[in-house]
């Protein structure tokens, strides 16, 4: 979708037409010239904007990009093209050390927290890495600074010298959040941050990054494949398909009447509690390669609606209501 999705006050976070392409024969270097009919199209063209204190949630199948999108919005990994602008100031136009000092303002929670702990340090080293770089203080300022932040997340001075073996998995997020927050950034991709955790704990953790939120005035941009914990934690919801989003609107109305039949099929794929059959067409076929997107509307080969010019041209983004914004043929015209 490379329609401006402005909301009306002046965006914490600004994404426009940002593309990340990987070039499978040379490994993740730019591209040029031929190696884009050999790039795996992630990130394909996305914009939106973000407010402060908001929360957008970033919905989608597995591959379709939404990781490599919260990554590259960070850039942690370099962009094949697009614009990021964060509180006014493009990344792109920054050097390695303005874009170092900005990168304290914006964090990122990992899904897996096994995985993205490093096991041979302890929960002071973790935590506290982050304020060595950027603010290089005693270690007794920076002892007393990760006890503050792990107090915020449940965590004590108790488990300073612990391994993350010797936690849990919802103990282990903690620690992932503590080492995001200890910057005091304004801005944290929640990177599936529950889907590696149990039913039980889930519900602890995001009621954790909810009461963050409201303390510390955060905004999230927050990556999942789960309807049911996008539902609960955003304003606003983007639908991911193949590197681009196809619809993006308010929660409660997206979620609602879902208007692309992507976004159709994924809440039908959702198991209803009354146990009534699903009113929606259900998904079909697989997520054909980002490789090779199909022609046209990248959607063409599993949509039930599909038509002639699905085939051909790619839809335009089109508003069906404030601040509702979706990429289908259907409502071209109007109608839908
Ligand atoms: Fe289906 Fe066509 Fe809409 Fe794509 S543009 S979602 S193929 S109706």
């Amino acid at each position: 979708m490379t329609a401006a999705l402005a909301p009306a006050e002046a965006p914490l976070l600004s994404v426009r037409d940002l593309r990340k392409h990987f070039d499978l024969r040379r490994g993740l270097r730019r591209l040029t010239g031929d190696a884009q009919r050999h790039a795996l199209r992630a990130v394909d063209g996305v914009s939106f904007d973000l407010r402060r204190g908001e929360t957008l949630g970033v919905i989608g199948e597995s591959g379709c990009g939404k990781s490599t999108l919260g990554r590259t919005i960070l850039r942690l990994i370099e962009p094949t093209g697009g614009e990021v602008r964060f509180d006014g100031v493009d990344l792109g136009t920054l050097d390695k050390a303005g874009l170092k000092a900005l990168r304290r303002r914006m964090q990122i929670v990992f899904q897996d927290p096994y995985a993205s702990l490093n096991p041979r340090r302890t929960v002071e080293q973790i935590v506290g890495l982050g304020l060595s770089i950027h603010e290089p203080r005693p270690a007794a300022a920076i002892r007393a600074a990760v006890v503050d932040t792990l107090g915020r997340v449940g965590l004590s001075s108790a488990h300073l010298q612990r391994y993350p073996n010797q936690f849990s998995g919802g103990q282990r997020q903690r620690i992932g959040i503590a080492r995001a927050l200890i910057l005091n950034p304004e801005f944290v991709v929640c990177d599936e941050p529950v889907s590696a955790l149990d039913v039980s704990i889930q519900a602890q953790i995001l009621a954790l990054l909810e009461q963050l939120k409201r303390e510390l005035g955060l905004t999230y941009l927050f990556i999942s494949h789960d309807l049911a914990v996008v539902a609960h934690v955003s304003d606003r919801v983007a639908v991911m398909y193949l590197g681009q989003i196809v619809e993006l609107g308010p929660s409660r109305s997206l979620l609602r009447e879902p208007a692309h039949p992507y976004a159709q099929a994924l809440l039908a794929a959702v198991p209803r509690i009354d146990g009534a059959p699903a009113a929606r067409q259900r998904l079909a076929g697989d997520v054909p390669s980002p490789l090779a997107p199909p022609a046209g509307c990248r959607f063409h080969p599993r949509c039930p609606h599909a038509m002639a010019v699905c085939r051909q041209a790619p839809p335009t983004p089109r508003t069906i209501a404030p601040g509702h914004v979706v990429a289908c043929h259907l409502y071209e015209g109007g109608a839908a």
